[in-house]
């Protein structure tokens, strides 16, 4: 594994990874390596992380039994990194749908693709600020490159995936290729990794939405919400530690992170509220 040092070797041959770049998205994976231990997966649970976080931050993820495996940001060229700086993309394709909070940093997304440097021959990928609340391990038999469509306000929302969860097959030359077609004269990918993903995969498979169901269906699209059927919850935009204007509106489905993010018993989602 090239460019990437691990804390032990692989266990097996299917992992979960996530990515964790800084201290508060460490706050989020140890809420997710929770629900995923929770599930009975005997799959490998794998936290890419690079030097933004610290040892204390990532101790928490140890001791969940976890593989941590140190890597670095992608070595893009000054211009990309330019072109998808914070205010920069801010500024050339405004968020205006919800609200990103201050510790993510765009260019880190795009650390995502060293999963496919990783020695492992499938892997489920999921966000740091996702819970899954039901086995999802049917998803090492899916072939690369599966994603549930981006939906969480309307119809239109099917044309675009949401590479919060995907599934993937690791492999050198596809992130050789991956890297040669990200970072060419003048590219600018508006929703970093994502929109890279969808073009690099253009016949993506589509997952059911409950697969990523986004925190937003629960007040823009209630009739898409049932707790018996959603498998992973995702908290796009306003993350569940931080303070936020959409607190309120999404109470309950932040008091379900809580539960995971601590360390006692986690509700029945049989029992929860309903939109
Ligand atoms: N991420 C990270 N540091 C960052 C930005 C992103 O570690 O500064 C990782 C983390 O796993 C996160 C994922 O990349 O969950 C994608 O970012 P985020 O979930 O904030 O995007 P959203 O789901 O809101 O589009
Ligand atoms: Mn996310």
């Amino acid at each position: 594994m090239t460019d990437l040092a691990a804390d032990r070797p692989a266990a097996g041959r299917y992992a979960y990874v996530t990515l964790v770049t800084n201290t508060d998205y460490a706050l989020g994976a140890r809420a997710l390596l929770r629900s995923l231990r929770l599930t009975g997966t005997e799959a490998d649970l794998v936290v890419l992380h690079t030097g933004g976080v610290t040892a204390e931050a990532l101790a928490p993820l140890s001791a969940l039994g976890v593989r941590l495996v140190r890597t670095e940001l992608l070595p893009v060229s000054p211009a990309f990194a330019e072109a998808h700086a914070r205010s920069r993309l801010h500024t050339a394709a405004p968020f205006t749908k919800g609200g990103k909070p201050p510790f993510h940093t765009p260019l880190d997304n795009f650390a995502k693709l060293r999963l496919w440097q990783l020695d492992y021959a499938r892997v489920v990928f999921i966000d740091a600020d996702a819970l899954v609340l039901r086995n999802v391990d049917r998803l090492f038999g899916y072939p690369e490159f599966c994603a549930a469509p981006n939906v969480y306000e309307s119809l239109g929302d099917f044309h675009r995936m949401n590479s919060g969860v995907f599934t993937a097959r690791p492999s050198q030359a596809t992130f050789a290729a991956m890297l040669a077609s990200l970072d060419t004269p003048g590219a600018f990918w508006r929703r970093t990794d994502q929109t890279f993903l969808q073009h690099f995969f253009p016949d993506w498979h589509g997952l059911p939405v409950f697969d990523n169901m986004l925190q937003y269906v629960w007040f823009n699209l209630p009739e898409l919400w049932d707790w018996r059927a959603i498998r992973i919850l995702h908290f796009q935009y306003e993350k569940p530690w931080q303070q936020h204007d959409k607190a309120e509106a999404l109470a309950p489905l932040i008091d379900l992170w809580r539960a995971y993010a601590g360390d006692g018993t986690v509700p029945d989602v049989a029992q929860l509220p309903v939109p």
